[in-house]
């Protein structure tokens, strides 16, 4: 595998031919980050190992040709979604529809003018981008940049799942503003926004480890996912997201600063392989702690697992 340095989007270059690879090098190494391979097996590790951007791949090669490669691109989850333009000498429109029928987003004759192959790429590279910015809209919540619900939704069940496997445990924290309402009554609509965002902010500053997350789970609700994380670490993460939002000054719009408190609800498992027990039930019970945190006071810590029997229902 050889690569050129140095650019944003990276495309994965195959042909068996080096005549072909370097015409296309030479194409396009001014814009892209340039991987190249002269076969197809090596094709499919380095594109699963380095995750181009777009693969921009040829027909006709020995041993594995590369409508073959499209298949087997397909079948790896690590490579399903990466975009191909095949590159092939043949005319026929049969090979063009079975490019296109293997998911090729394109297609390039050989032999390729410089200008047809740059704005080919080009074009794909633009609607990538706006794929991307999509996605990543589809899952943040837009007052707090943070993570919205369809986000969580998805890596609980991820988190839970890896839990599962290593047998370790996950912690769940649901938190809600207290008396939030009166907040909103009280300084506006507005300020009540400002309010979500300084407790979002907070909250994104107490939680340090990378596999922590955080979303905002709907209204004034907020959930925090803690993976590898027992009952005593997330008790004391909770607390400490407690009480920094107790302490912190909230500037609302006439200059001046409110202050605001939160409950949370903890919840903290390790899932076995066979439990019937799910990411549900998990987050349910979480949201439990959550409603006894309310009930006996606000502005407190309540963990699931301390709630006996007889008090789980409250
Ligand atoms: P509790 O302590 O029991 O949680 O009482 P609460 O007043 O916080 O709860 P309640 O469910 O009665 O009210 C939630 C409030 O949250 C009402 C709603 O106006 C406010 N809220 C929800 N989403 C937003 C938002 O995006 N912006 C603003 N400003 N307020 C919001
Ligand atoms: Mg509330
Ligand atoms: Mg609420």
């Amino acid at each position: 595998m050889a690569k050129s340095m140095g650019k944003s989007n990276s495309i994965l270059i195959v042909d068996d031919e080096t005549v072909n690879i370097m015409a296309l090098v030479d194409i396009l190494r001014n814009d892209y980050t340039l991987y190249t391979e002269r076969d197809g097996k090596n094709c499919l590790d380095t594109a699963a190992r380095l995750q181009p951007d777009l693969i921009l791949l040829d027909i006709l090669m020995p041993e594995m040709n590369g409508f073959e490669v499209m298949e087997n691109l397909q079948k790896d989850s690590r490579t399903k979604d990466i975009p191909i333009i095949f590159v092939t000498g043949l005319s026929q429109s049969d090979d063009e529809v079975r490019g296109f029928s293997l998911g090729a987003v394109d297609y390039i004759s050989k032999p390729f003018s410089a200008q047809v192959v740059k704005m080919r790429v080009q074009h794909q590279m633009k609607i990538l981008g706006l794929i991307r910015e999509i996605q990543t809209l589809s899952v943040t919540d837009p007052l707090t940049g943070i993570g919205n619900r369809r986000y969580f939704n998805t890596l609980v069940h991820q988190e839970w799942e890896r839990a599962k496997r290593n047998f370790t445990p996950i912690s769940f924290m649901l938190l809600d503003i207290d008396d939030f309402k009166q907040f909103n009554d009280s300084f506006g609509h507005l300020n009540g926004d400002i309010a979500l965002q300084s407790v979002a902010h907070i909250i994104s500053s107490e939680i340090t480890r990378s596999s922590d997350k955080i979303a905002r789970w709907g209204g004034e609700e907020f959930a925090i996912i803690l993976p590898d994380t027992d009952t005593t670490g997330a008790r004391r993460v909770s607390e400490n997201i407690r009480t920094a939002v107790e302490n912190a000054e909230i500037p609302i719009d006439d200059g001046e600063v409110k202050h605001a408190t939160v409950s949370i609800g903890i919840h903290t498992h390790i899932p076995e392989r066979c439990d019937e027990y799910s990411a549900s039930n998990f987050v349910s019970d979480a949201d439990k702690a959550l409603f006894r945190a309310k009930r006996t006071g606000k502005n407190r810590v309540c963990a699931f697992n301390d709630m006996g029997d007889n008090q789980q229902s409250l």
